[in-house]
Parts: structure tokens; sequence; C-alpha cells
């Protein structure tokens, strides 16, 4: 089985790589994800509506670093309201066009780690797991 560690998952995530062999790209284009890994051939959505949890991810951070930025250009530096709000506007809608994919990566390599068993079969089903680059399973 291959290795599970946070630190490799996260890894795996940021690199927008499958969660279980950590070789297969999750993404054909910007928004396109593949239907499953090209190497161990695990499902990406998991059931429907999975990728639903990835939006915490993609909120939570957006949402932690404009309040931080908010905060600390605010009442650090004393910059008025009206000079903070249009920028950090603009960065919302941006940054969470850019985060998509690593909120998506991030929400397989989290649903991975918290419920790997879920993820030993190519589906989600309990199937036997299936890995190509194995030969001897
Ligand atoms: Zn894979």
């Amino acid at each position: 089985m291959p290795e599970r560690t946070p630190a490799t998952l996260w890894t795996r995530a940021m690199r927008l790589r499958c969660p279980r062999c950590g070789e297969g790209k999750l993404f054909a284009g910007w928004f396109d994800m593949h239907e499953r890994c090209s190497t161990c051939h695990l499902k990406y959505q998991r059931a429907p509506g999975y990728f639903l949890g990835s939006t915490y991810f993609n909120y939570g951070q957006t949402t932690a670093t404009m309040a931080a930025a908010y905060l600390i250009l605010h009442f650090g530096y004393d910059v008025p309201k009206n000079w903070i709000v249009p920028p950090l506007a603009t960065y919302c809608v941006l940054w969470t066009l850019f985060w998509f994919r690593y909120a998506r990566a991030l929400w397989l390599a989290f649903d991975c780690f918290f419920d790997p068993t879920d993820f030993e079969s190519d589906d989600g089903t309990g199937d036997e797991y299936h890995n190509s680059m194995s030969p001897q399973d």
C-alpha cells in the first residue's frame, strides 16, 4: 500500500496529483478534472456532489487571508477602509478561481487521510484495490 502520511498527501495535493499513488494528474485543464487516475485508476469523484467539501477549503482559506489582510492593513498601517475593500474584493474573486484546483486536491487528500478505507477500491465501492504499478498483487 502506498504511503499516505499528512506530509505526503499535502505534497501530492500541492502538485495536483492523485492522493493514492501520487503519479496521475488530477486536472486536464484549469477546471476540467480527469475522471480517473491514469496510473492507479482511482475514481476522483467518489460520490455525487463529492467536491462540495472542497468549497470549505476554498472559502476558509480565502476568508482567513482576506480578514488577516484587512486587519493588518487597517489597524496596523491605518489604511482607510475605502482603499482596502476594492483590492480585497478583487482578491476574493481571483484567488478563489486560482485556488479552485488546490481546494479540490486538498479535499481529496483530506478524505484519503481521514477515511483511507474508501480509497482502497478504485471507485469507493469496496472492490479490490487495483494498482497497475504493482503487478504482483
Ligand atoms: Zn493514482
